[in-house]
């Protein structure tokens, strides 16, 4: 494959940037893709069973919370009364389970909710 790195039509370097799914070198200048790759099948095919623990230290309104125990598959008053009490949520699951929950809790990030993945989650960067 040619390696491009500059834009063929205002000839400035790409940028690299992710977006939803894909990722790769783009140009500002001109709104276009150089190189897009899509990652989505390497979540798919990726097997690994992954643990999400999801620590509170405060709580979050109401709302967001039953957005989060749906995603969790888990009751909203037993995911209430883990964040009252600082609990951990652990959850289990395949890589693109995570990626719905890991947004929820981006967007919580800063709110008292914090989250850790083990084993490393190579796919973190793409739900941004
Ligand atoms: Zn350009």
């Amino acid at each position: 494959m040619e390696y491009i790195d500059h834009c063929k039509k205002c000839n400035k370097k790409g940028v690299p940037k992710t977006t939803g799914f894909n990722s790769g070198l783009y140009c500002a200048t001109c709104n276009e893709w150089l190189v897009v790759t899509t990652c989505f099948p390497d979540i798919v095919a990726d097997d690994t069973e992954y643990t999400l623990q999801i620590a509170f230290s405060a709580l979050p309104d109401v709302k967001q919370l039953k957005l989060l125990s749906k995603k969790l598959n888990l009751n909203f008053l037993q995911l209430k009364q883990k964040a009252d009490k600082n609990e951990h949520v652990i959850y289990q699951g395949k890589a693109n389970e995570l990626m719905d929950i890991i947004k929820i809790i981006r967007q919580l990030k800063g709110l008292g909710v914090e989250y850790t993945i083990n084993p490393y989650f190579p796919y973190e960067h793409l739900s941004r």
